[in-house]
């Protein structure tokens, strides 16, 4: 059987010229980029190269990158680090919304158990904060604000560089997190006016356990990770140079064949949802706002709503799938045994059943018309089933 990965959302295969651009600093090239030996040395003008580059890609300057674990790291670098951990430092109010990632919702909650005062908006219905919403939310204590620049379970793009604007005019930073974009959307610090940035290498076919996060000069920032006086005592901690390799090939590739990769998956994303209607017709809600805001084109998000009084099992929707070689996911997750439906999709408004039942397709720049074809087919196939029962 073959397996079709409609999953990049969570994570992408290791493109080979990544791989490759790798290799040598995990074999000779391995020093560690603080020692002051030929071996550290070399490590060193590879990480500053590196740094450069992604700099440049995001509009920015090499000072303001921070090369991080990844996604999450970076996302509580830039709220916990710009607050202070004990949340006693710059900032005293945040604001941020309902559908973020967990990595900004959990940090958001410590800060709220230090004193300070967030405010958790909940989406528009199309999936992201509008100005409007942040400029009535926009009290005097706000100082910081969080708000993602796609959205990984909706694909709905926050206009990030109105948000600024209401941003700037109160003297506000403003925080994105644009995992889910480098590579489908242009990522200019400048142009989209904001003043913290985190990015991850696995989401654009970089590899796993490699971020950055772009914090705007003269913007406070304490380390999270102590330990070392790495990245400008902005994050201690030997340098992983081979992921830091990784993440500024992925990114180089990502930049240069972005307009290739984002007509190649609005196409397959179009495919997709056309196959679905003309097999399901109106069974299920279109959780991405296609059509109707600006969304990424790589996520689509489908929800079934009770058929006769009956839920879907959304569980075992993906489990079947996976039997049929499609492999795909929700925003559920398990826990303690019982899968909590996507708290995105109960922000949007959507009852427990249905959004318990939501898919969401994330195809790649590899995946195929024939992929797309054979998971149209195989969901027609599996929700047929499951209502029959
Ligand atoms: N933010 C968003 C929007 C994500 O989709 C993810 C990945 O799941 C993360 C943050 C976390 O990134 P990482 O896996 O690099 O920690």
């Amino acid at each position: 059987m073959q397996r079709r990965y409609l999953d990049h959302a969570a994570t992408t295969p290791i493109d080979p010229r990544v791989f490759e651009a790798m290799l040598p600093f995990l074999k000779e090239h391995f020093g560690n980029a603080s020692s002051v030996h030929a071996l550290g040395r070399r490590a060193r003008v590879e990480v500053e190269a590196c740094r450069e580059r992604v700099a440049a890609h995001l509009g920015a300057e090499p000072a303001e990158i921070v090369f991080t674990s990844g996604g999450t790291e970076a996302d509580n670098t830039a709220i916990k680090g710009v607050a202070g951990r004990d949340g006693a430092g710059l900032v005293t109010g945040l604001v941020t919304c309902a559908a973020e990632h967990e990595a900004v919702l959990r940090p958001a909650e410590a800060l709220a158990r230090a004193g300070v005062t967030v405010v958790v908006l909940d989406p528009a219905p199309h999936g992201a904060v509008t100005p409007a919403q942040l400029e009535a939310a926009l009290t005097p204590d706000v100082s910081l604000v969080s708000l993602m620049h796609a959205n990984n379970e909706l694909g709905t793009v926050t206009p990030l560089a109105e948000v600024s604007a209401v941003c700037r005019a109160r003297g506000v930073l403003l925080h994105t997190d644009a995992v889910q974009t480098a590579g489908l959307v242009p990522i200019d610090v400048d142009a989209l006016g904001v003043d913290l940035l985190s990015l991850s290498a696995h989401k654009f076919y970089g590899p796993k356990g490699a971020g950055a996060l772009y914090v705007r000069s003269g913007v406070e920032l304490r380390a999270l990770v102590e330990g070392g006086a790495q990245e400008r005592r902005r994050r201690g901690g030997t340098e992983n140079v081979a992921g830091i390799v990784g993440l500024a090939a992925a990114l180089d590739l990502a930049v240069a064949e972005a307009g290739a990769r984002r007509a190649h998956l609005t196409a397959l994303r179009d495919r997709l949802l056309a196959g679905l209607r003309a097999a399901l017709g109106d069974t299920f809600v279109l959780n991405t706002p296609v059509g109707t805001a600006e969304v990424v084109p790589h996520v689509l998000n489908i929800a079934f709503p009770p058929h006769d009084g009956r839920p879907l099992d959304g569980e075992m929707l993906l489990l079947n799938l996976d039997l049929e070689g499609v492999m795909a996911s929700s925003g559920s997750a398990c826990t303690s045994g019982a899968l909590e439906p996507s708290h995105v999709l109960r922000a949007l408004g959507l009852d427990r059943a249905t959004a318990a039942a939501a898919v969401r397709f994330s195809p790649g720049k590899d995946t195929t018309e024939a992929d797309i074809d054979a998971a149209v087919d195989a969901v027609a196939r599996v929700v047929r089933r499951m209502r029959r029962r």
